[in-house]
């Protein structure tokens, strides 16, 4: 790109805040595609590593520097066009409200986070046609300040709230595309978002509260058969409220990450080991209010909600 490009009226402006694993992998990869990226987080190492030095991605065996913007919570990013939030979901709400103003301009808001529920916090900031919902399978870690990486294949999908089909669709679809990531809109979105919740809900709860990788876990049969229960329940709850998953297909992919992500620990384990939040309430927790709302019970589901629950109260993060 010559610097007339980089400078044009016509560039992508793109902010990211919770620039964390994902947030800066996306965040890299957009810069990397030719956009104008400010990376927003609360961060303050993750942010000063990366003025100084960039950003360093490792991605399949390439290892580069990015240079991006950086800006803390509050401050002006200029024009933009597109906000994707990467926080964690227990902080969507608050990093929000301490940056609702980079949606005054009218930029596309995007959420990719796991779990459920994300679609509603979104609302109270932006009107759903303003607003994008999708689901991510690109896998990223966080190696301290200034570096993340990923490896392996991914896919984003994503729909507008509104349901329509919008010019800003195609512009994040574009953006992504030249990012090198595969993109594609969905209008069936959410059966995808709830498929990975299911995954999530039973992977991460039983990692988390046994303090065991996937492989120790799917070393048992009892292990194995209590993320079936998960799965099986959370698939009743979509089905319940219309959304009907491919039950086989998520079985398939735990049966795989059981047998092949041997020493994999789920963020909601390396979060509950760091003593930090997790995103309990928006998988399990989600899962669990949805079903008492359709008079279901869900009784693997919610022991593993009320586990994890336990664990970061006496964390001292509840
Ligand atoms: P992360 O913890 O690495 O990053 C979150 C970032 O948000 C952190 O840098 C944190 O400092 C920042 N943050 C917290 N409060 C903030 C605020 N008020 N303002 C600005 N920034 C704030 O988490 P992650 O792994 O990048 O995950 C982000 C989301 O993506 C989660 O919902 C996660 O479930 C989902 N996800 C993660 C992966 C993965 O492999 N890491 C894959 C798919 C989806």
């Amino acid at each position: 790109m010559s610097d007339q490009d980089a400078n044009s009226p016509l560039r992508l402006k793109v902010a990211i805040l919770g620039a964390g694993a994902m947030g800066s992998l996306f965040g890299g990869w957009l810069a990397e595609g030719g956009a104008d990226v400010c990376l927003i987080d609360v961060n303050e190492a993750h942010l000063d590593a990366v003025n100084q030095v960039g950003l360093r991605l490792s991605t399949d065996g390439r290892d580069r520097r990015i240079r991006l913007r950086t800006g803390r919570p509050g401050e002006d990013c200029g024009r933009l066009d597109i906000v994707f939030v990467f926080t964690k979901t227990m902080h969507t709400r608050s990093a929000l409200a301490a940056s609702s103003h980079l949606l005054d301009g009218g930029a596309t808001l995007v959420s990719l986070q796991n779990g459920l529920g994300n679609l509603e916090i979104l609302c109270e900031f932006a009107p759903a046609d303003q607003i994008v919902i999708g689901v991510t399978t690109y896998p990223a870690d966080f190696h301290g300040p200034g570096h993340v990486s990923s490896h392996g294949a991914g896919k984003v999908k994503f729909m507008s709230a509104d349901g329509g089909s919008p010019p800003r669709l195609l512009q994040l679809e574009a953006a992504l595309k030249r990012a090198g990531v595969e993109a594609a809109v969905d209008p069936h979105v959410m059966v995808a978002i709830w498929e990975k919740v299911a995954f999530n809900a039973a992977l991460n709860s039983i990692c988390a509260t046994t303090g065991r990788t996937v492989g120790e876990v799917g070393a048992s049969e009892a292990g194995r058969t209590l993320v079936r229960t998960i799965v099986l329940e959370t698939a009743t709850v979509a089905k319940a409220g219309g959304i009907t998953v491919d039950f086989d297909a998520i079985l398939r992919s735990t049966e795989h990450a059981l047998d092949h992500h041997l020493r994999h620990m789920p963020s909601m384990l390396q979060d509950v080991l760091a003593r930090r939040p997790t995103e309990i309430a928006s998988i399990n927790g989600a899962i669990v209010a949805e079903a008492k709302r359709r008079g279901l019970e869900t009784p693997v589901t919610d022991t593993l909600l009320k586990l994890v629950t336990i664990m970061e109260a006496s964390n001292g993060v509840a």
